[in-house]
């Protein structure tokens, strides 16, 4: 999609600031960042939205999900609760916005990543 602000800024013609890629994803900082931590998590191929997923985007989904506990362990907003879900600290938000009544603004899929020390935008 030539158009398109994210495959521009995954075939880098836009820089960004790029926390991790490989031959599926990018993740990078959120320009206009909601709380302390915004990542986003891109994939390289120009998916519209959720909707348009099917079947044979189950392991790019799967992917994108759990890079998201990984990446905020990295960025210092991790989850550390016991096996249980118990006694833990930190923690931080996963969003994918699908359409206009879903607040999605960009037509290129991405999951949101969003965490950091309360209060932020949104969170109490
Ligand atoms: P949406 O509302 O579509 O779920 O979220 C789009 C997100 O992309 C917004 O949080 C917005 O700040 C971010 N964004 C839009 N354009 C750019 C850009 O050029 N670079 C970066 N890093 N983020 C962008
Ligand atoms: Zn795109």
């Amino acid at each position: 999609m030539t158009d398109c602000i994210f495959c521009k800024i995954a075939s880098k013609q836009i820089p960004s600031k790029t926390v991790y890629e490989d031959d599926d994803v990018i993740v990078f900082n959120d320009i206009n960042p909601a709380a302390p931590v915004h990542l986003l998590v891109v994939p390289k191929e120009h998916i519209p939205t959720l909707a348009h997923c099917s079947e044979r985007h189950s392991a790019l989904l799967g992917k994108m999900m759990l890079l998201a506990p990984k990446l905020a362990q990295e960025a210092g907003c991790g989850y550390d609760g016991n096996e249980d879900g118990s006694a833990g600290n930190g923690g931080f938000k996963t969003l994918f916005n699908t359409g206009p009544d879903g607040g999605q603004e960009v037509y290129h899929l991405h999951l949101h990543v969003i965490g950091g020390p309360k209060p932020w935008r949104g969170q109490r």
